[in-house]
């Protein structure tokens, strides 16, 4: 996808100036190539109509991710006003100056009516502040690592973000009974976010797998084989985890889908609890939730473009050690083998609930590092995104006897602080948890989508948390 840059100016200044405005323009266009999306630079802009037609091109060009604007010169924000209040793509206001510095001598009135963008990027700041247009400010200079960062980090929440808005996403059959944070109202998923969220019955999966050939599944084994380490012994359940994977993305691709759910609860027609078959798809970056969770299918899922190289898993808070701190997450079967630390081994072992075959499934301990825990839950009226800031360590315990993969994290700032703002927030037991999203990006993403964000850190004190989230109904039920 493309970034369009837009360069704001006006006829004031002379048909020198507007060149000059131009070639610059192009510059930092060219300027900007390292970015992990292109920036293409389109349009010096001077009057109302070229903005508006620029903005009406970019809504309904596909490949457009989001404008950049920049204003070189003064530009009267009246003119920008038809064409900003029409604008459905994101947008970034680079705040920078062509120039890194004042020169001394070369100063003069022309070079200053040349090089004003701490004047007109404040009449710009102010016209998105009017309208209150949903965009991000970035400033600094254009060539300075940090601000190539935060448009990197932006770049990628926007190509996210158009993701999102494609999403379509498979349920095979209904929530989980009585649970009620996997719930959600799917049309006001679909407004706010894209998402197409549908059911499949679960007997026309059976059918599919019916469907699969011993050819196929030999294929799919093999790629197993080169993956993860696994014992023949247990080769007739692990080819039908591999039967499993080929009917449930032939019909995620007849679909169009990236993200799907099931449940334990609804597997008619099937033998095991697809495991291995859904770690895999996950690793080949398909969003997925258990119990029905199409929410948390579709956050692992944007992350997983958001991020296409970075870990991103679908996890369940399940344990604690208040002795050290630390939150043990897991599930029945179903962990993204992106996050392993360890080569994934695939075990077959009895699952104690859902009454089906004893499942095949990925085993291994999660990775160190920074990561976000992300949760999207309905509060009634509105969608609200929590990400929770979470340190990941390597597993301090071996735990022999639990047979699926695992991860172990500390949520900022400590377990006690964070589990209580998680709670207070109304965070979901399921999370997208991201190695790939910054807190920045995250943020960018909610922007950009418009949704209520909570955001629990080291700073976050729970009774400033349950004042933000008070205002915070305050704000987004109207
Ligand atoms: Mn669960």
């Amino acid at each position: 996808m493309t970034f369009w840059f837009i360069v704001g100016s006006q006829f004031l200044y002379g048909e020198e100036a507007l060149a000059k405005v131009a070639e610059d323009g192009k510059k930092i266009a060219e300027g900007l190539s390292g970015l992990p999306f292109p920036v293409e630079y389109k349009l010096t802009a001077k009057t109302p109509k070229e903005i508006e037609d620029i903005v009406k091109k970019a809504n309904f060009d596909d490949d457009c991710a989001g404008i950049i604007t920049f204003c070189h010169t003064f530009s009267p924000s009246k003119m920008w006003i038809n064409g900003l209040a029409r604008l459905q793509k994101p947008w970034l206001h680079l705040h920078t100056q062509f120039n890194k510095s004042i020169p001394n001598e070369e100063l003069d009135m022309d070079y200053m009516n040349l090089h004003q963008s701490a004047h007109g990027d404040r009449e710009h700041g102010f016209i998105g502040a009017r309208l209150r247009t949903t965009r991000r400010i970035i400033t600094g200079y254009w060539k300075d690592e940090k601000v190539l960062s935060q448009i990197a980090g932006w770049q990628h929440a926007a190509v996210a973000a158009a993701f999102s808005k494609n999403l379509v996403i498979v349920r095979f059959g209904d929530n989980m009974r009585q649970v009620a944070v996997t719930e959600g109202d799917k049309v006001e998923a679909q407004i706010k976010l894209g998402w197409q969220v549908n059911t499949i019955a679960v007997g026309d999966l059976a059918e599919e797998m019916d469907k699969v050939t011993d050819a196929e599944i030999d294929t799919l084994v093999a790629e197993y084989r080169s993956q993860y380490d696994m014992d023949d012994k247990d080769i007739d359940t692990i080819r039908y985890q591999a039967r499993e994977e080929i009917a449930i993305e032939k019909i995620l691709v007849r679909e169009g889908a990236k993200a799907f759910t099931n449940t334990f609860e609804d597997l008619h027609g099937m033998k095991q609890l697809p495991g291995l078959a859904t770690q895999h798809l996950l690793s080949k970056g398909y969003g997925y939730g258990a119990e029905g969770d199409w929410k948390t299918a579709g956050l692992v899922a944007i992350f997983k473009a958001m991020y296409p190289e970075c870990p991103t898993a679908f996890m369940e808070d399940y344990c604690y050690d208040f002795e050290q701190g630390l939150i043990l997450g897991a599930h029945m079967l179903e962990v993204c083998p992106t996050i392993a630390a360890t080569k994934p081994r695939i075990e077959v072992h009895h699952l104690g609930i859902g009454g089906k075959e004893p499942p095949a499934r990925l085993v291994f301990e999660g990775r160190a590092g920074s990561a976000n825990a992300v949760s999207l839950v309905d509060v009634g009226g509105r969608m609200r995104l929590i990400a929770q800031a979470v340190e990941c360590v390597k597993p301090t315990k071996t735990l022999p006897n639990l047979p699926v993969a695992r991860a172990m994290w500390k949520p900022a700032p400590d377990l006690e602080t964070g589990a209580t703002n998680w709670l207070i927030a109304g965070g979901a037991h399921h999370t997208a948890l991201t190695f790939g999203a910054s807190e920045s990006d995250i943020r960018d993403l909610a922007r950009i989508l418009g949704i209520e964000l909570v955001r629990l850190d080291e700073n976050t004190t729970p009774d400033q948390l349950e004042k933000e989230l008070m205002l915070g109904d305050l704000i987004w039920n109207k």
